[in-house]
């Protein structure tokens, strides 16, 4: 068999280095780094290149048997340089790992998300107890509402029409084609649609 690293098997495809993992009895603990190159202003888009500082920050994890597993992941903030910028400052995001205001990993929130939509609020709060894993029922039940749709628009935004049914109404689907995400889904195909969500989500340089 061969053998691979701790990344690969913990964060396959993540960009994380993984300093330490310790173990306590109803806790693992795994101190990664982030290994993202520097990316852009979440306003403005401007490439960062000067660190404010880096911290650490807490996410939980899927659980591993018995025990919660927290990833204390060690991320930078940064400037955002342009001087027309409101923002001063921002912090980086872990694709695959880390996502803004939540503290939860992706991976955990996937897997609560799929137990709030089989099971509903109480139930799927027992069940999560069950697999240790961190989730009221109230964070159950709002991970239930739609996807958010992001503020701003992606920098390269696709667009596309499809049909709702075969040969029905047709509908506009808009995907961040750098990530390889639907964005929304507006619900026609008319340029006055597209043009108004352009002016409520600013920010695409490519569409
Ligand atoms: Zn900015």
């Amino acid at each position: 068999m061969a053998s691979k690293t701790v990344e690969a098997v913990l964060f396959p495809g993540i960009d994380v280095r993984v300093e330490r993992v310790s173990d306590s009895s109803n806790v693992l603990l795994v101190e990664a780094v982030s290994t993202v190159r520097p990316g852009r202003c979440p306003d403005c888009r401007k490439q960062a290149r000067r660190i404010h500082r880096t911290y650490q920050r807490d996410l939980n994890e899927r659980s591993l048997g018995s025990r919660r597993v927290i990833v204390r992941l060690q991320v930078r903030r940064y400037f955002c340089d342009r001087k027309t910028c409101s923002r001063k400052t921002f912090v980086e995001q872990v694709p695959g790992l880390s996502e803004r205001h939540r503290r939860s990993s992706t991976r955990l929130t996937g897997w609560l998300r799929s137990i709030a939509i089989e099971l509903g609020g109480r139930p799927a709060a027992r069940l999560c107890r069950r697999l240790h894993l961190v989730a009221g029922r109230t964070r159950l039940l709002r991970l239930l509402t739609a996807p958010m749709v992001p503020d701003r628009a992606p920098r390269v935004l696709g667009v596309d029409e499809f049909a709702f049914r075969k040969g029905c109404t047709y509908g506009t689907v808009l995907v961040d084609v750098e990530a390889g995400r639907v964005v929304d889904v507006l619900p026609d195909r008319t340029s006055q649609t597209f043009a108004a969500w352009l002016t409520e989500h600013p920010g695409a340089e490519i569409i």
